[in-house]
């Protein structure tokens, strides 16, 4: 008898939690490890939201609450999509989970079947492939260029196509690549959608986190016929450092956030009580809080990039959106340190932690080998800190 699925078997922990566990350790051990791992922003949760928890616990809102959220909470993201992206949305086409995550696999496994073909492009968030292939559908990877902005072209996402295409997953702002697409870039995907008929997932957590002014447009804003094969997936936690408030929000069509809803209901039931009311606030009251967290995002992503690009061998892309950029260090790949030579991401952040004491994650994990992911969701005083540790680290490969 197997005791584990076979599902189970093929799935390994998030990377991006693993490397943390390990930086983490290695400080426990007395290490001063500097660490571009983390996924979350390194600010506290603004006090108003806060405030709006404390608040619910206090007057005894903690109990079920309807599946799919409370209606103030789905009212305050109908007011997010009208006001910021001039979507209207019914009660019933949108839903409240347990983190973007959470809405993704609901999502998934609402409308993925076996056979089923889901595009995904590389740089890919860690979790798209494991999340699809859970839902017995299969992630076709199709790959962008560091140098095309780490954007899909319209040729290799038409040669991708075929007629078990599902849907196409959108992560604009990206993690791990900051990358963004523009208004003309995902009318052409849009009108791609519609005349193949494929769904469109699109993963715009990182919408507020953007700099240079660049103005992010929702895929589903571009037609009525686009908006009907559009999935928004959301959430709370990286624009208002709400990680581990866990809730998430999606918004579609009606038939499928009402089965999403359903597939909620016999899992985890509503998302926490109290942390959704933390939400509504989140969502409706002041927003001057996130206009400081992007700002200091700002500038240590000037410094990061700036720095990277002067290492010798090393490119950056300027990211657009999110707190990560995604460095190209190829040319290192093939040199050796004290007899050991590294040749891949894995084994060159593995150097990394265990000679620079610096942790970042291995582009492999996102699908690309070239690149290492740091997060700059960290002090300035530790991006200089860790950036001088990975130049001097650097010069001692031959
Ligand atoms: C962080 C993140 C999410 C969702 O995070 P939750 O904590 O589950 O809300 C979704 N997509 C991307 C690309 C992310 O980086």
């Amino acid at each position: 008898m197997n005791v584990l699925s076979n599902r189970a078997k093929s799935l390994k922990p998030s990377p991006t939690l693993a490397i943390n566990a390990r930086a983490k350790s290695m400080q426990a051990q007395g290490i001063h490890v500097i660490s571009f791992g983390a996924g979350e922003p390194d600010f506290d949760t603004p006090r108003n939201i806060k405030a709006a928890a404390v608040k619910a616990i206090e007057e005894g809102f903690t109990k079920y609450t309807p599946v799919g959220g409370t209606e103030d909470l789905k009212d305050a993201i109908i007011n997010k999509f009208q006001r910021d992206n001039g979507l209207t949305y019914k009660r019933s086409e949108v839903l409240a989970s347990c983190g973007g995550k959470h809405s993704f696999y609901n999502l998934a496994q609402a409308i993925f079947d076996e056979g089923d073909e889901v595009i995904v492009p590389a740089p890919y968030w860690v979790s798209y492939p494991p999340m699809v292939a859970l839902a017995r559908a299969d992630p076709i990877i199709v790959e962008t260029k560091e140098e095309n902005g780490f954007k899909l072209s319209m040729e290799d996402l038409k040669k991708a196509l075929t007629p078990k295409t599902k849907a196409l997953i959108i992560n604009s702002p990206s993690n791990p690549t900051g990358s963004a697409y523009s208004k003309k870039e995902l009318e052409e995907i849009a009108d791609l959608a519609v005349s193949k008929n494929f769904f469109v997932i699109s993963d715009e957590i990182y919408e507020k986190i953007v700099y240079d002014h660049f103005k992010v447009v929702s895929i589903a804003s571009l037609g009525e016929e686009i908006r009907k094969r559009t999935v928004i997936v959301h959430g709370v936690a990286k624009t208002y450092a709400m990680t581990g408030w866990r809730i998430g929000y999606a918004a579609g069509p009606e038939e499928i956030v009402s089965a999403m809803s359903n597939i909620q209901s016999q899992s985890t039931s509503n998302p926490t009580s109290i942390a959704q009311k933390a939400s509504v606030e989140a969502l409706g009251g002041p927003q001057e809080d996130v206009a400081k967290m992007v700002t200091a995002f700002e500038q240590r992503r000037n410094y990061i990039v700036d720095r990277l690009n002067k290492i010798p061998g090393v490119s950056c892309f300027k990211p657009i959106g999110a707190f990560y950029v995604f460095p190209n260090f190829f040319s290192y790949y093939g040199k050796s340190y004290q007899g050991k030579k590294i040749t891949n991401s894995t084994e060159l952040a593995d150097y990394f932690l265990e000679v620079a004491r610096v942790a970042v994650v291995p582009g492999i994990e996102f699908g690309a080998d070239p690149f290492e992911r740091l997060s700059y969701a960290t002090s300035l005083e530790d991006i200089k800190e860790g950036l001088t540790r990975i130049e001097e680290s650097l010069k001692n490969l031959a």
